[in-house]
């Protein structure tokens, strides 16, 4: 991960206030928990929403960071148009 990967920002939304913290992609995944500097109760960045949340951040930063691999390019829909393909299993003699 490069730097400015590190740096990019994770929006976790606070389960008792619902307001939206901010906290570094490198931060967040070193740490269990974060406190919420709104309402001061902990946030568990190991529930499921929030570690989902920072694994896919983290993964848009991966795919953003590949040359050509931004901006939704390169994934379109091109997959191998061989049809037809017919895989024809002649020569067993089996009769005796
Ligand atoms: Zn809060």
């Amino acid at each position: 991960m490069t730097k400015l990967a590190k740096e990019i920002p994770v929006h976790l939304a606070c389960p008792a206030c619902g307001k939206t913290q901010r906290v570094k992609l490198k931060w967040a995944r070193n740490h269990k928990s974060l406190k919420c500097k709104d309402c001061r109760k902990a946030i568990d960045l190991r529930a499921p929403q929030a570690k989902s949340l920072i694994a896919r951040t983290a993964q848009a930063v991966a795919t953003f960071e590949r040359p050509g691999g931004a901006a939704g390019r390169g994934q379109a829909g091109r997959q191998g148009q061989e049809g037809g393909q017919e895989s024809q299993e002649a020569g067993q003699e089996e009769g005796r």
